[in-house]
C-alpha cells in the first residue's frame, strides 16, 4: 500500500512516466483516495510544465553544461567543496 510520503518520493517520475506500470497503478489508486496527493501532483505537474515552456529546452542546456563544468572543476580541486560555495 502506497503512502502519501512514498508518493512524494516517485512524484516527479510518475509525472515524467517514468515509473513502472504497477508503480503508476498504485499512485493513481493513492491518487483516487487521498486528495491531499490529488493537489500535490496537480501542483508539481502545473509547476513541472510551466518550467518546461518557459525554457524550452535551451537554458536547461547552458544550465547542464555550466553545472558540468561546476562538477569537473570540483572534482578536480578534492571533495572539499562545502566550504565555498555561492558566488
Ligand atoms: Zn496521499
Amino acid at each position: 500500500m502506497l503512502m502519501c510520503r512514498d508518493l512524494a518520493v516517485i512524484a516527479s517520475d510518475y509525472i515524467d512516466g517514468e515509473l513502472p506500470v504497477f508503480q503508476k497503478m498504485s499512485v493513481k489508486m493513492h491518487l483516487i483516495m487521498c486528495k491531499d496527493c490529488r493537489t500535490f501532483i496537480g501542483n508539481l505537474r502545473a509547476s513541472t510544465e510551466l518550467m518546461k515552456t518557459h525554457s524550452s529546452g535551451r537554458a536547461d542546456e547552458e544550465l547542464i553544461r555550466r553545472i558540468d563544468e561546476r562538477v569537473a572543476e570540483a572534482l578536480k580541486e578534492g571533495p572539499r567543496d562545502s566550504t565555498n560555495r555561492g558566488p
